[in-house]
């Protein structure tokens, strides 16, 4: 395979830096979804204990997950993974998923992304996805928090009412399905799926199989929100859009963009695995690409797994946006790339 060095089978630079990813992938390893479920939590009623204890195995998860093997997986009364999944349950009373922060109650209120019941548009086994990943058990929720004009894929993300609704244990037998079927990891996107975290944690809960989690996501979360995913997504799959703040603002209606997702990169970089994308816009090279692949190299290295990716077409209402309205040029997917080797990226797919 592509990610080991073919003269001594030794893993090569991209299997070095996904090597938890594969280890578990491969069964030599147990998920954070297992291993979470196997550290003994204490039972509280009110968020801020819930919290505080959250907190207190957080700080030695990373020294414990890399110690436990098959032979510790216990199951105590109550884990640290069903401690996330009632924190994640509370949250849904005043929504602080994302950075929208609408604070509204999920149950009978819409926040910003209009996400109510879960949606599943479809599932199957991805084999377009990078290479590491395929075949990547792949499940396209309906909603987004991002209202991005020329969004490829919105005939999903902006009607969160498309497709089926599924009941978590139900899901969690299709996952184990797909990957008795061959599945290599199972892949959480959308739209996006933070707005779905409590349901998928629900989900992987039921689900029997040893299995990474992929987050696929714009990583758009609240501070809460990736504290939750710290110790349940075994690979973060982000979709690093913007350089800046305006042109964030401009084209997905976000605020704050930089910071957040500038923060949520660091934290998911220390609890897991990485594969960064990043789709060209025509006329964006020097406002986006550019200064957001230097952060990546200032902030996380140039070790960092990197998706340059060129496949961008105006749709939705794109053409609303003189900029964008057309196809990058070659010229400019050359130029991003160029960019990204010159500062020393070695592991570009
Ligand atoms: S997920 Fe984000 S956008 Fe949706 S209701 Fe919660 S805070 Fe608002």
């Amino acid at each position: 395979m592509f990610f080991i060095d073919n003269d001594d089978g030794r893993l090569g630079s991209i299997g070095l830096a996904l090597q938890n990813y594969f280890q578990i992938a491969s069964n030599e390893k147990p998920s954070r979804v297992k291993t979470s479920s196997s550290i003994p939590a204490e039972y509280l009623q009110d968020l801020d204990s819930q919290w505080n204890e959250h907190d207190k195995i957080r700080s030695e998860y990373h020294q414990k997950y890399l110690e436990i093997s098959w032979e510790e997986i216990e199951q105590p009364e109550f884990s640290y993974f069903d401690l996330k999944l009632e924190i994640s349950e509370k949250i849904m009373g005043c929504c602080s998923l994302c950075e929208k922060n609408c604070r509204i109650n999920r149950r009978i209120e819409n926040g910003f992304c209009n996400v109510n019941k879960p949606h599943i548009s479809s599932e199957f086994l991805h084999m377009g996805e990078e290479p590491p990943l395929v075949p990547s058990h792949t499940i396209f929720f309906s909603g987004c928090n991002f209202k991005c004009v020329y969004c490829q894929n919105w005939d999903i993300s902006q009607y969160p009412d498309h497709g089926r609704v599924l009941e978590p244990e139900k899901l969690a037998k299709i996952i184990d399905l797909r990957r008795r079927q061959g599945s290599r990891n199972v892949n959480f996107v959308g739209g996006d799926p933070t707005p779905n975290l409590p349901y998928i944690l629900m989900t992987m809960k039921n689900s029997m199989e040893n299995i990474p989690v992929v987050w696929n996501s714009n990583l758009y979360l609240s501070e809460h929100a990736m504290k939750l995913l710290d110790g349940f997504a075994d690979l973060y799959l982000t979709d690093f859009k913007y350089g800046n703040n305006e042109c964030a603002k401009s084209l997905s209606g976000i605020s704050n963009y930089c910071e957040v997702v500038g923060r949520n990169h660091k934290i998911a970089f220390k609890a897991g695995d990485m594969i960064i994308r990043h789709l060209v816009l025509p006329n964006h090279v020097e406002c986006c690409s550019k200064p957001l692949i230097k952060w990546i190299s200032d902030n996380l290295g140039t070790k960092v797994v990197l998706n340059i990716m060129s496949q961008y077409r105006p749709v939705y209402n794109a053409f609303e946006h003189e900029d964008i309205s057309f196809l990058p040029s070659k010229n400019e997917i050359r130029e991003v790339i160029a960019y990204a080797e010159g500062l020393g990226f070695v592991n570009l797919i």
